[in-house]
């Protein structure tokens, strides 16, 4: 298992190649948005990292974008659509393929893993279609919200 610090060069790394084989400028707004992103552990909206990081330097909501739509296109991030409401991204899962349960009711999002899953999809694997990595979501009713349920019908 890598560290938070091996991880977070390795992507900063990844992305200048991939700027030098676009012919495109290492800004060092580009490279504090990597190096941003892979110090969080969660989802995070592009106002939210717009917020965050203009706590420290100036970055335009446009630069912000252009960056993720950048890091998107070399596997860095993932895009997230949980709900109608809102676009969340987060860094990709190192190694482990990601689940996710959404409730329905107050939006909340917990990732997992499971070992039985990703072997049954790692068996769907062929000739025909060989699997990269895959994402589940699973919407549903929440331990809190279905308490709450519970209470309003008494
Ligand atoms: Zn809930």
């Amino acid at each position: 298992m890598k560290n938070v610090n091996e991880e977070k060069s390795g992507a900063v790394e990844k992305f200048k190649e991939f700027l030098r084989q676009k012919k495109m400028r290492q800004t060092s707004e580009r490279v504090l948005i990597v190096e941003k992103i892979y110090s969080m552990n969660t989802f995070f909206s592009a106002q939210a990292l717009h917020e965050d990081i203009n706590k420290d330097i100036h970055v335009s909501l446009a630069t912000i974008y252009s960056t993720l739509n950048l890091l998107l296109e070399c596997n860095l991030i993932i895009r997230h659509n949980f709900n109608s409401q809102n676009i969340l991204y987060e860094k990709f899962p190192s190694g482990a393929n990601s689940y996710y349960r959404i409730c329905i009711k107050c939006n909340k999002v917990k990732a997992f893993t499971d070992k039985k899953l990703k072997k049954s999809i790692d068996l769907r694997n062929s000739t025909a279609f060989s699997i990269g990595n895959h994402t589940l979501y699973l919407y549903g009713i929440c331990k809190k919200c279905k308490e709450k349920m519970a209470k309003a019908k008494c």
